[in-house]
């Protein structure tokens, strides 16, 4: 996950339009935020665990000054959760100096790890972002140079902010796995993952960066470079339009929500239920139970209400923590009681929410419980950027749908197909991945996959 935003704005406040570009990014991750601001080619770098609220206060932003800001919220891949890993990082390199922020997770970090170790580059942090910069930073050409000569050697999924020499770019993998969007605001350019940061900022959307693209932000809008070849066939995260992506952002022109409601009216026509309420799963599973609500004609109630200020139990990286946060999260209406409910989410995925939300309905006195979710089984993990768990955690990994319905204790279960989840996305199938869905994936996975997000941490230091 992640969230990355980036201003070049000469005269604007860069800090505070970074801040609240971040406050519209801060679901894509909640454990570490960060600026980084470049005053006529000198950094500063602000950045700490927690929130951005919690990371940022007036006194704190009114200290950073310059032209061009980065900003990046941190949701853990690749590194433990610990302030060496929280970004912007900054890495002195032997041609230059670099602030960078990365969405994505990298596959080939173990060689590129060991390959800088042997030119003698020590990395501060245990994530793959640091070697992204490392590579931009000791290369001894312009930095668009060293930008295209970085994107030759980096494999996996990286959409990249980066300050450097007084300028700022942007730069999105040959496969455009996580999305990266750019924008004109009075004054200058902005580029962050998410429409949504743009909207929020006052900005006008002017594109996507395309894949295997670098930007360069100048007042005066984005100078493209193609840095690499795109790849043959495009890889956007399908899991970001049913379930990561802000339902205000668009993605390919589409609107997210307007996908969302087009999964739950294509899920009611492919598993039609017998029940009395369609309750959503607050706040992803919203636009596909109001979708499934429209197309059944069984009436939609808000059933779960959530207590927001709680945060997202898949973000929070920690098993216990996890547990206990939902119990904390919602609360189900009197108005259940006696009904035949369906609940309509975006995924399950180790299934822990899910069943203590049947339970929790049918101690609300719920007469049937049917589950509907508006995607596929997830059968894999992801090695680009989300972390949905191993695949012993999955709990459809190696069950069949019914296993699946009796393990979360519902009456019914029932996924939309993958052919219904592409034809609401509007995507052709050549430009999505969802190899998580099918096991299908489209590079190679890390050869050190089994060792998990910490292989780093536990590796001698390199
Ligand atoms: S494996 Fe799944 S979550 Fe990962 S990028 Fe592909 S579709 Fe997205």
């Amino acid at each position: 996950m992640c969230g990355v935003f980036g201003v070049a704005a000469p005269g604007r406040d860069v800090a505070r339009l970074t801040y609240f570009g971040l406050h519209a990014l801060q679901h894509r991750g909640q454990e570490s935020a960060g600026i980084a601001v470049s005053d006529g080619g000198r950094l500063t770098v602000l950045r700490d665990m927690g929130l951005v609220t919690q990371v940022f206060s007036e006194r704190k932003l009114a200290g950073l000054h310059g032209q061009h800001a980065i900003g990046h919220t941190r949701y853990s891949t690749t590194g433990g959760v610990q302030w060496s890993n929280a970004q912007p990082l900054v890495h002195h390199g032997r041609a230059r100096t670099l602030a960078l922020g990365h969405n994505g997770n990298l596959t080939n970090t173990a060689q590129l790890r060991e390959e800088l170790h042997e030119e003698g580059t020590v990395l501060a942090s245990t994530s793959d972002s640091e070697v992204v910069a490392a590579l931009v930073a000791s290369h001894p050409g312009r930095l668009e140079d060293a930008v295209a000569a970085a994107m030759e050697r980096l494999e996996g999924a990286y959409s990249v902010v980066a300050l450097s020499e007084g300028r700022l770019v942007a730069f999105r993998d040959p496969h455009g796995f996580r999305p990266l969007s750019v924008g004109r605001i009075d004054g200058g350019s902005v580029v962050a993952s998410e429409t949504c940061a743009l909207d929020l900022v006052g900005a006008e959307l002017d594109r996507e960066v395309e894949p295997g693209e670098l930007v360069v932000l100048e007042p005066d809008g984005a100078r493209a470079e193609r840095a690499v070849a795109p790849a043959p066939e495009g890889a956007f995260c399908i899991f970001e339009f049913f379930y990561l992506a802000r339902p205000d952002s668009r993605v390919g022109g589409v609107e997210v929500h307007t996908a969302r409601v087009r999964m739950g009216e294509r899920l009611a026509a492919e598993a039609p239920a017998a029940a009395d309420l369609v309750l959503s799963i607050p706040d992803s599973g919203t636009p596909a139970a109001i979708g499934f609500a429209r197309a059944s004609g069984i009436p939609f109630s808000e059933g779960m209400v959530k207590n927001r200020y709680v945060g997202r139990t898949f973000i929070q990286p920690e098993q216990g923590l996890r547990e206990q946060g939902i119990r904390l999260k919602f609360n189900p209406l009197e108005e259940v009681a006696r009904k035949r409910v369906v609940i309509v989410d975006d995924s399950i995925v180790r299934g822990n929410t899910t069943r203590q939300l049947v339970a929790m309905l049918r101690d609300a006195g719920a007469a049937e419980v049917h589950v509907r979710i508006s995607s596929p089984p997830v059968v894999g993990p992801c090695f680009y950027g989300i972390d949905l768990a191993g695949e012993d955690e999955l709990i459809a990994a190696g069950r069949s749908v019914d296993e699946v319905r009796a393990a979360i204790g519902a009456d019914s279960l029932a996924y939309l197909s993958l052919e219904g989840l592409q034809e609401a996305t509007r995507r052709p199938e050549d430009a999505v991945c969802r190899a998580c869905l099918t096991g299908r994936y489209p590079t190679p996975p890390p050869e050190d996959r089994a060792l998990g997000k910490l292989r780093y941490e536990t590796a001698a230091p390199v």
